[in-house]
């Protein structure tokens, strides 16, 4: 079969960005998106002239939404990464635009995430939302992170502390889990 033929029977879709301030920073390639969406926790980050002004631009022009994730996909979010110990790795910003694309992969679009931070790539792969890397190459493998005493060796879940509660012994992370993205 020619792929022309291939195209022909290709269903359409509505394929979406979501934007995290890198997307701006770096003018992400959106050629192939009809309509890309952002935070407004994300617009609070853009500082430089030029993204500020590629955000107008965009906005101006109707191809770019700004949105506000529902509480439940941001508790989703959350809950995800607080399983994966990257909880003390994501930022408000990082949880709102993983929150937003599950809210539109909720409603059944075509979303794509562009992104470069590896810990919010990490909870989108564990919840099955597509990212693109901006500069860098993407997680080729997705991790699941604990924290273990170098002391005493007791494994703990990722938090706050710095210390084991058992010895005193200084916590660092380690890998529990990892699986190819
Ligand atoms: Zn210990």
């Amino acid at each position: 079969m020619t792929l022309k033929k291939l195209n022909k029977k290709k269903p359409i879709f509505r394929k979406i960005a979501v934007l995290d301030a890198a997307a701006f920073i770096h003018r992400a390639d959106l050629s192939e998106f009809e309509k890309a969406y952002t935070t407004f926790d994300v617009i609070g980050e853009l500082q430089d002239d030029v993204s500020v002004w590629i955000f107008e631009a965009m906005k101006s022009s109707k191809k770019l939404g700004v949105i506000s994730p529902t509480e439940d996909s941001i508790k989703k979010v959350g809950g995800v990464a607080k399983k994966l110990g990257e909880n003390l790795n994501l930022s408000k910003t990082d949880i709102s635009v993983l929150a937003l694309s599950f809210d539109l992969m909720a409603k059944n679009e075509d979303v794509v995430l562009f992104v470069d931070d590896y810990s919010v790539q990490n909870v989108a792969s564990f919840m099955g939302i597509a990212f693109q890397p901006i500069r860098f190459p993407g997680i080729r493998e997705r991790f699941e992170w604990g924290l273990r005493c170098e002391s005493c060796g007791k494994t703990y879940n990722v938090k706050e502390e710095e210390t084991c509660p058992e010895c005193g012994g200084t916590l660092k992370r380690y890998v529990k889990k990892r699986t190819n993205t």
